[in-house]
């Protein structure tokens, strides 16, 4: 084997790069990881845990007035958004060194500074020089998507400047309808902020089940949120007033902020794909097989750069799999199957497996079983909310497809449920299990009757 200067390359040390790298030093290997960001990369930077923390900030509100149905006297709740910014940024900082650490105790190499390849074993960084390596690994996330020629679009932050808006705006308009844009329209309606979120589509959260979908729309809307469906900017125009959305079905939005939260795509530019021949989807991701291999030999990518599930957990398990079957004579493929996530909306929410509408599809005949009611919680403030808790059932094998819970705590609950789903529990072995009270989730195992959606009738 010719001699290279590192035996593993890694571009980008996000979820998926760092998993990677310090697995492969563990072996022994000589690995070098390039960032030319900051060690963490979009999870802990600027993804998951900042909007986690965020949204732990907003929920005090809802908090504040729940407590006050159970006796409570609660003043007038102020926040301070540059107090709250502080601590995210000190705790975002020592999440980042303890990546650093982890990197440099298991061996690996970091070279800050943006990298490229210029051929399939050869790796320019930024003002460092090029290397050569017997493996290279993409991993470099993916980066927020915003039309490139809508008037006025310069206007429009995304989800990246979103976690260091210089002041808390009183007004913002939320552009999209997925996770990241829910969840940033829960954050800010939250801290006060009149909010305002306008999806083009006919609901939010696109291949979520329809129930979850019309539910938190609803829920949304009790919270004080304005939804404006089937909208979509035309245009942005800043003026004295401030920046005034003009949409295409005719509403003029006017705010201090407008966030595009419209989508992802793979960070591929400037890297030296052309140069080196690795093929892309035609979503512009780079193409891998299950052991996430390119066309290119030698060449490697995971995580959301080849955009087959964009989660962090997912991004991990891809680098730890190619980590196994690369430097330790483990032939591994991470299974995409039955991958639970989580929304953070408020309410939240945990899915796992297929929507009703897609297992209808694969499977034709289905069984389902949903409940909506009102969490304890909420049993004193007089609230409209409702959690919602749904399960699909394969009608001919009893399995469990698909498990959906809005409401409190629905994340946590779906972690649980989600190891018996991919294990293949059927609905009679699920209900053998004795509910634990009182509980939200003691609802999953004690749905008895089978629900029949409005208009589908007996047949269904
Ligand atoms: P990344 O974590 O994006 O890491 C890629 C790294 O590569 C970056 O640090 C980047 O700077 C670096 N890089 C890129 N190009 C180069 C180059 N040429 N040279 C050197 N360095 C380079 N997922 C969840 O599971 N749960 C959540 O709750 C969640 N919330 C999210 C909220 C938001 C607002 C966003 C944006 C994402 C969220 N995600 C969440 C998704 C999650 O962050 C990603 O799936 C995950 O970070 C992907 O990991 P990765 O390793 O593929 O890429």
């Amino acid at each position: 084997m010719a001699d290279y200067d590192y035996d593993l390359f890694v571009i980008g040390a996000g979820s998926g790069g760092v998993r990677a790298a310090r697995l492969a030093a563990m072996s022994g290997a000589k690995v070098a990881v390039a960032e030319e960001h900051r060690v963490g990369g979009t999870c802990v930077i600027r993804g998951c845990v900042p909007k986690k923390f965020m949204v732990y900030a907003s929920e005090f509100a809802h908090h504040f007035e729940t407590a006050k149905g159970f006796g409570w006297t609660v003043g007038e709740p102020t926040f301070d958004w540059p107090v709250f910014l502080a601590e995210k940024d000190k705790e975002i900082a020592r999440l980042s060194g303890v990546y650093v650490r982890n990197l440099q105790n298991a061996g690996a190499e970091l070279i800050h500074g943006k990298a490229k390849m210029t051929d399939p074993h050869t790796v320019e960084v930024e003002g460092k020089g090029s290397v050569t390596a017997g493996k290279i690994l993409i991993a470099t996330g993916g980066q927020p998507w915003a039309p490139k020629d809508l008037p006025g679009g310069e206007h429009a932050i995304s989800s990246n400047e979103a976690f260091q808006l210089p002041e808390l705006p009183r007004r913002i308009v939320i552009a999209g309808g997925g996770y990241i844009a829910v969840e940033f329209a829960g954050i800010f309606n939250g801290l006060g902020v009149e909010t305002t979120l306008v999806h083009r589509g006919p609901n939010v959260l696109r291949g979520f089940d329809d129930d979850v979908r019309a539910h938190l729309t609803e829920e949304m809307e009790q919270r004080g949120i304005k939804v404006l469906l089937g909208a979509q900017h035309g245009s942005i125009e800043k003026t004295a007033e401030g920046l005034v959305s003009h949409c295409i079905d005719g509403h003029d939005l006017v705010s201090d902020v407008v966030l595009f939260a419209l989508g992802r795509e793979p960070y591929t530019e400037g890297l030296g794909l052309e140069a080196c021949g690795v093929a892309l989807t035609e979503t512009g991701a780079v193409k891998v097989d299950a052991f996430s291999r390119t066309n290119v030999e030698h060449i490697w990518a995971v995580g959301d750069v080849t955009d087959r599930i964009n989660l962090t957990p997912v991004a991990i398990r891809e680098g730890q799999a190619f980590a196994e079957t690369e430097f330790y004579g483990r032939p591994t493929s991470f299974d995409h199957e039955m991958v639970a996530s989580a929304v953070f909306s408020q309410p939240p929410i945990g899915s796992v497996g297929l929507s009703e509408a897609d297992a209808r599809h694969k499977l034709g005949k289905v069984d389902i079983y949903l409940s909506r009611f009102r969490p304890m919680k909420y049993a004193f403030t007089g609230g409209h909310e409702r959690a919602l808790i749904k399960l699909v059932v394969d009608a001919a094998s009893e399995r469990i497809v698909g498990c959906h819970v809005v409401g409190p705590d629905g994340p946590e609950i779906i972690q649980m449920a989600a190891i018996a789903i991919k294990m293949g529990v059927t609905k009679p072995q699920w209900d053998s299990t004795c509910a634990v009270h009182p509980t939200l989730a003691e609802e999953l195992v004690t749905m008895r009757e089978k629900y029949v959606p409005p208009g589908l009738g007996q047949a269904a």
